[in-house]
């Protein structure tokens, strides 16, 4: 009889065990299945989160892009005139930062401005670019960078057409376009 009563309490100890497992694998299950969704709400296909800055080291930097975009975005380099891929181009669509993906142009504010580099007459947002002085090269200039991450676009001058009449002078190679889609 004793014996009985044990073998049912193992059975039910076991039951018991195995229900237990279920729930905490469905409870994990349902935990990740959060966690998930939040994700591709705030973070990009990097996992970095939209709207955050962006800080990576230089060997980072390094490791992401190619030798030219790091001289230019990250050293402050500036492309030859008249040789980024985006001078002679006029594809319809975004120009986003080509180190972190932060929307900077839009097709509909470049123009030819003939000065070898691609110029736009705004940014699709300010919040998107930032401005500081650039006393390089014995040249008082101001220098547009990446809000997003910090990255070295090119300068503005006040010899754009209406209706700001800037310039927004930008090399290429800081750039990545994305194509409108139709
Ligand atoms: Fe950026």
């Amino acid at each position: 009889m004793a014996s009985k009563f044990k073998y049912r309490g193992s059975l039910l100890v076991v039951g018991f065990l195995l229900i237990l497992s279920v729930g905490c694998e469905k409870f994990e299950k349902i935990k990740n299945l959060c966690r998930n969704s939040a994700r591709k709400e705030s973070v990009n296909e990097k996992g970095e989160k939209m709207g955050q800055k962006i800080v990576r080291s230089d060997r980072e930097w390094k490791e992401v892009l190619t030798p030219e975009q790091y001289r230019v975005t990250r050293k402050k380099g500036t492309e030859q005139p008249f040789s980024g891929k985006y001078y002679y181009f006029d594809g319809k669509g975004l120009y986003r930062c080509v180190c972190c993906g932060n929307e900077l142009f839009s097709s509909g504010t470049k123009f030819d401005s003939g000065c070898g580099w691609p110029s736009f007459w705004s940014p699709t947002s300010d919040e998107n670019v930032g401005e500081s002085l650039d006393t390089s090269h014995s040249m008082i200039r101001t220098e547009v960078t990446c809000s997003r991450c910090g990255a070295h676009l090119g300068h503005i001058f006040q010899d754009g057409p209406k209706p700001t009449g800037l310039r927004y002078c930008i090399n290429s190679v800081a750039l990545k376009f994305e194509p409108e889609s139709k």
